[in-house]
């Protein structure tokens, strides 16, 4: 089987990880900061907090930001379940913009105008948090623009997009936002097995951050109340242990040194692919711009507007029948059962609804070779009828 994505592990990083086994830390030692120094290093950020995932990533970063009971967080329907749930362990409550047609990510008209309802009715959000859907950033600038006449505040999903650029900058660098996540599951950009971070230029946002990833607690005397002694700590806020252990560190300071090579050679199978498939009925997602260039987490085609019914699924258990290993990212968020139940109709979200019936992942991952992309083309144009380059 071909896979959607994996990761890519060199012996520097094994040695990187069993050097930190051999040494006197393995949790939240000295290597977790010199992560955090080689996000920041990467993002032009001032601050970054590293936390056991993206999920602990995305609580914390909208508890700093002091959502709560009564506060409405929104993000696009396009997106791992994590987006959207983040908002519901603080107490808030979620609800969702559609998509752009042609970029996944959250289309800023549709933002403008559910802004504006909001406003009439008193019940705007508190938080807006944008999915860069496949690694490609959204629209930031015309984001920036609402944030200054709403007044709410920004956390990115950036889950998928460590080592993408916006506008000349690296998504991370919270030009544009009060806070931005990274994840490094196996199947993302760089990898620490299972970690996240937080980026910001805010110090006291990434103090917060600080404190709530490991219980609320400061061993810091300048921070204390009171002093009794040398074993003292306290417990100021009610935080969480989402800490990130040196092991995950010290792959994640290994695999950073690889990050433009990783980005380097997804963009390339990128425009291979869509070299190859160009001449099919196949719809190819926007390539790369000077202004928005995307990681590449994921590649997804589409499938024509006018395509029968079933057609994408029999074409995903053709292909998975091949052996190639694609995927479908997102089932959107408000079809969920769960979300269901909280009231949401997944036909308000019309553009979602269409991308999740004609989308399908091909695979895309840092050691993919040309004959393996060559493959999946073929199995994917064949039963199709094209005339291919094969
Ligand atoms: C992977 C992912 C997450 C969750 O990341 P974890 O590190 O697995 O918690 C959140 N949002 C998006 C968009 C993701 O792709």
């Amino acid at each position: 089987m071909i896979p959607y994505g994996r990761q890519n592990i060199t012996e520097d990083d094994i040695d990187a990880v069993v050097e930190v086994l051999r040494s006197d830390f393995i949790t939240q030692g000295p290597v977790v900061p010199r992560f955090e120094a080689a996000i920041t290093a990467h993002t032009g950020a001032e601050h970054c907090v590293a936390v056991n995932s993206a999920t602990s990533a995305l609580h914390i970063a909208l508890l700093s930001l002091g959502v709560g009971q009564g506060d409405v967080v929104w993000t696009s329907p396009i997106t791992f379940v994590a987006s959207a749930n983040a908002a519901l362990y603080c107490g808030a409550s979620v609800d969702f913009v559609d998509i752009c047609a042609d970029t996944f990510n959250m289309d800023m008209t549709l933002l403008a105008e559910k802004l504006e309802q909001a406003q009439a009715h008193g019940r705007l959000p508190k938080v807006v948090v944008p999915v860069h859907m496949t690694g490609r950033s959204c629209d930031m600038e015309a984001l920036d623009r609402l944030r200054q006449t709403y007044g709410f505040r920004v956390v990115e999903d950036g889950s998928h997009a460590i080592g993408a650029h916006y506008k000349g900058r690296p998504v991370g660098s919270c030009a544009f936002s009060d806070l931005c996540v990274f994840s490094f599951h196996p199947v993302k950009i760089i990898t620490t097995g299972e970690g996240g971070a937080v980026t910001t230029n805010d110090p006291a946002l990434s103090r917060r951050l600080a404190s709530l990833r490991s219980h609320g607690i400061t061993r810091d005397p300048s921070e204390m109340t009171s002093n009794d002694g040398g074993w003292y700590y306290e417990q100021q806020n009610l935080g969480f242990n989402y800490r990130m252990t040196e092991m995950q560190a010290a792959l994640g300071v290994s695999q950073m040194t690889r990050l433009d090579a990783f980005v380097e050679r997804r963009r390339e199978l990128a425009e291979r692919y869509d070299h190859l498939i160009r001449d099919s009925d196949i719809l190819r997602p926007v390539l790369d711009s000077n202004e928005n260039l995307s990681s590449w987490h994921l590649y997804v085609m589409r499938l024509k507007d006018d395509i029968k019914p079933l057609e994408r699924s029999h074409l995903f258990d053709k292909l998975r029948l091949d052996g190639i290993g694609v995927n479908v990212h997102y089932i959107p968020v408000t079809r969920q059962p769960y979300y269901r139940r909280l009231g949401f109709d997944p036909l308000q979200f019309p553009v979602s609804e269409s991308y999740y019936e004609r989308a399908i992942s091909l695979p895309l991952f840092y050691d993919m070779t040309n004959a393996q992309q060559d493959q999946v083309v073929k199995c994917l144009l064949a039963p199709r009828g094209y005339q291919t380059i094969f």
